[in-house]
């Protein structure tokens, strides 16, 4: 899952990056209101944490303006603020849950998860494939009720594919969401990772398209 987060606080911006990197997110972050909107425009993220108070442009205009563009990308505002005329602002402009600060971060985590179920509504909490079942919020895995030990990486992996069960996802697009593409990734990672997760989750669960990429078995 691909976040983007929009901070400008940078103690506050490195923070949430690295946590969320440690969960298994793939992050980018943006520092004012107009670098967001332009992050948010290209698409491929998930979500999107966003700051209130930010250089440029606020937050509530950068999701309102996306909004004017139908782009429906999930939103979790975050605001010093905390009257609730300024929580129905947050609202009202088309932000889809929001958090005032300071914030726990379990709650934070909480509601990007339920941020990210919302943004695909057909899909349970708990996704399931066969024998196979990952539940988001422990971040576990078991097979035919056995729990699943899984890198972060793998998890990563897995909890995507999963959530596109019976699609042909591409190599690219899994860079793309399950690696950071700041970081040097060899260009066999895919293959190399799909090769572990095979022989935890079983053979016959991901197939290999080829010339178009994976496809998790529902
Ligand atoms: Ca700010």
């Amino acid at each position: 899952m691909r976040v983007l987060v929009v901070e400008d606080e940078v103690r506050l911006a490195d923070a949430l990056r690295r946590g969320l990197q440690e969960e298994g997110f793939v992050v980018d972050v943006a520092a004012t209101g107009p670098a967001g909107l332009e992050l948010a425009r290209r698409g491929g993220y998930d979500a999107m944490i966003l700051d209130v108070m930010l250089p440029g442009l606020s937050g509530y205009r950068v999701v309102r303006q996306l909004r004017a563009e139908r782009n429906w990308l999930p939103v979790l505002i975050l605001s010093a603020k905390d009257g609730e005329y300024d929580q129905a602002d947050g609202l009202d402009c088309g932000a889809d849950d929001y958090l005032t600060k300071p914030f726990s971060y379990v709650v934070l985590l909480a509601r990007l998860r339920a941020l990210l179920r919302r943004g695909a509504p057909q899909r349970p909490a708990v996704l399931t494939a066969g024998d196979l079942s990952l539940d988001p919020a422990r971040r576990r895995v078991t097979r035919a009720d056995a729990e699943v030990a899984l890198t972060a990486r793998e998890y990563a992996l897995l909890e995507y594919l999963m959530r596109r069960a019976g699609e042909v996802v591409s190599k690219i697009e899994l860079l793309d969401h399950v690696w950071d593409a700041s970081v040097d990734t060899a260009p066999n990672a895919v293959e190399v990772y799909i090769g572990y997760l095979r022989r935890k989750v079983g053979r016959d669960r991901l197939e290999t398209i080829r010339g178009a990429g994976y496809r998790l078995v529902p």
